[in-house]
């Protein structure tokens, strides 16, 4: 389906730069450029042949306003399937939204953000998980997630998804003729290779869900928190994992009174860190607030670094910390190793697992650290060249289509009719389906596209 309008947009980030790319993209393409571009050969874009760069002006009526190229495509040779010129002009703010807007003049229109990719996606250029693995490589922070996020854009999950449909896709078209044809002479199916269809799919998209977080760390990355009683470093770590003096360190407690921020990339294991109010009783209402805010965001976050000062006896304070994090993916970390020992660490660690002893203020114990991080997300010997999910919409899919095949499984089981069983494998195809955008909703599809920038 290709849509009508003929859309531009600017594709490189809004900034000075040598090169600022204009994208414009639809039937009419090439006529809206040559209105406003002249290229020194005097050949049009109109009359050219695709994969083409062409040197010229950029006019505004009579006014050269800059020396430009445009690269001509040819619809379905392009990024969308259509017909596509980009204009590579000089970079520069006010220069790429003048060129914009005179292209705009001429008769393109807007396009709305992941418009370009939309197309390609409803051209059959690319399937729903590429196009999410095109936004996963844009935003990726690491050359982990870069090369996962290149292998998803080149279908490593919609291959593994592909494999998994059309065996079930298969037994499902068995099922349906033996049923629908009871007269034919089909033959039966076997439980056996029925059970094992099943379970081999579910083991495949249990091995995707188990790399689930593991992949959101190496490239969009996770949320971690640092919490832990005033004063016992937490800024100080901050600091350390930044880079640069991103918290404020003092010796004065509650110092740290609102979330700070920051994006880190430890070793490969991209995390969202937030330095937090150190937790107390405390009658300072400003402070009651960063404490509670604390909290919620030692709830919410997938990562906890959990801090403890090497060189006080453990508090009431430290103890109702070891609570909270029980449960949770947690890092005991252990501040102050170039001080006197006073922590009796055993009693955190009988609750949260071994510690790792650090020296925030001169650096002792980073690498250990970012070892400890590595092996506790999965990200230390993540194969970037295996299917991952890239978010939590293909997530959801996959726990979707578990549940039906898991369904799929009881049926067998009491012994169902091959209608019943088949209504549950079907549920686990159309789930599948969803995931590569074979069979979502428009609804579906905008949600995915909504998410990118405009311009790509
Ligand atoms: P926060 O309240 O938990 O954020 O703690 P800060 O990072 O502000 O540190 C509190 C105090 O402890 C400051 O005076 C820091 O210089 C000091 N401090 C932090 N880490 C270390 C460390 O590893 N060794 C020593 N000796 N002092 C530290």
């Amino acid at each position: 389906m290709t849509e009508k309008k003929t859309i531009a947009a600017i594709s490189t980030p809004m900034g000075t730069g040598g090169v600022g790319i204009i994208r414009i993209s639809g039937e009419n393409a090439f006529e809206i450029c040559d209105k406003v571009f002249k290229s020194f050969s005097g050949k049009t874009l109109a009359d050219s042949e695709g994969y083409r760069a062409h040197y010229g002006r950029i006019f505004d009526g009579e006014n050269a306003v800059d020396e430009a190229i445009c690269i001509v495509f040819r619809a379905p040779h392009s990024y969308t399937g259509e017909n596509v010129v980009e204009i590579n002009c000089h970079g520069g703010i006010f220069l790429t939204k003048k060129i914009l807007r005179l292209v705009f003049e001429n008769g393109a229109s807007p396009a709305a953000p992941g418009e370009f990719t939309k197309r390609a996606f409803l051209n059959g250029k690319m399937d729903l998980s590429k196009a999410e693995g095109v936004m996963t490589l844009i935003s990726a922070q690491g050359e982990q997630g870069a090369n996962a996020a290149y292998n998803l854009l080149e279908g490593s999950l919609s291959r593994k998804i592909n494999e998994i449909n059309s065996s079930l896709l298969s037994v499902a078209a068995h099922m349906a003729a033996w049923v629908d044809y009871p007269d034919d002479e089909i033959e039966e199916i076997d439980e056996n290779n029925l059970r094992s269809t099943v379970e081999n799919a579910k083991k495949e998209i249990n091995t995707l869900l188990s790399r689930f977080d593991s992949g959101m760390a190496v490239t969009t990355g996770v949320d971690a928190a640092i919490v832990g009683k005033p004063n016992v470093g937490k800024s100080t770590l901050m600091n350390l994992l930044t880079g640069y003096d991103r918290s404020i360190v003092t010796s004065v407690e509650g110092t740290t009174r609102d979330v700070i921020e920051e994006t880190v990339n430890l070793n490969g294991c991209i995390l969202r860190l937030s330095d937090t109010a150190g937790m107390r009783e405390t009658g300072d209402e400003v402070e009651k607030i960063g404490v509670d805010r604390s909290r919620k965001k030692l709830e919410r976050s997938a990562v906890i670094f959990a801090v403890f000062d090497l060189s006080r006896e453990l508090s009431e304070e430290d103890m109702e910390l070891i609570e909270l994090c029980e449960g949770r993916t947690v890092i005991p970390i252990i501040n102050k190793t170039d001080l006197e020992k006073r922590a009796d660490i055993s009693v955190i660690e009988n609750k949260l697992g071994k510690c790792v002893a650090i020296s925030a203020k001169d650096g002792e114990g980073y690498d250990e650290l970012c070892e400890t991080v590595a092996t506790l997300i999965g990200t230390k010997d993540f194969d970037t060249s295996a299917a991952m999910l890239a978010n939590e919409r293909q997530r959801i899919c996959c726990e979707t289509a578990l549940a039906s095949l898991n369904e799929a499984f009881e049926a067998i089981d009491f012994g169902l009719t091959l209608d019943a069983i088949g209504v549950c494998i079907d549920g686990a195809i159309a789930a599948l389906l969803e995931l590569t955008g074979q069979k979502a909703s428009e609804a579906v599809v905008d949600e995915v596209f909504k998410q990118f920038c405009v311009g790509k």
